[in-house]
């Protein structure tokens, strides 16, 4: 896996960085923002943070995109909320609409070698794409 992988995001970072990664196209900050419900001055902090680690490119009044290495990590830490989700759905009977809920707040912060760890006991792939453990569309 790629060395931005192993990246530590916190739940609202990746929750934008996981958005990109669906929607596939660049973005404004101001249809972002409506789309995940986020307030102006937060998003801008995220955008900025999410530019310093080199996955989002994002010109001053200009709309926001992945960069190569960005969509990268957006696929890793998309396929660890996955993973995640399917753990908590599995083992702790925990709901749909929940599990996808708090994955996407903890894949960020899962390091690569947790995610292994759930893989074993899930008898699964870190590193292959698992679509279908979610089946939620919510950010
Ligand atoms: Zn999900
Ligand atoms: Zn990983």
């Amino acid at each position: 896996m790629s060395q931005n992988a192993e990246m530590i995001l916190n739940s609202s970072e990746n929750q934008v960085l996981e958005f990109l990664f669906y929607w596939k196209r660049a973005i404004r900050p101001g249809d972002l923002k409506k789309e995940l419900n986020i307030k102006h001055t937060t998003l801008n902090s995220i955008l900025a943070r999410l530019e310093e680690k080199n996955v989002i490119t994002w010109e001053k009044y200009g709309p926001v995109s992945l960069t190569d290495a960005g969509r990268i990590s957006a696929s890793h830490l998309t396929n660890h909320h996955l993973i995640i989700e399917e753990y908590l759905k599995k083992t702790l009977k925990i709901t749909d609409k929940v599990a996808h809920q708090e994955a996407l707040q903890l894949a960020g912060t899962f390091s690569c070698r947790l995610i292994e760890a759930i893989c074993a006991k899930l008898d699964v792939s870190h590193h292959e794409f698992h679509p279908t453990f979610c089946n939620q569309r919510e950010y």
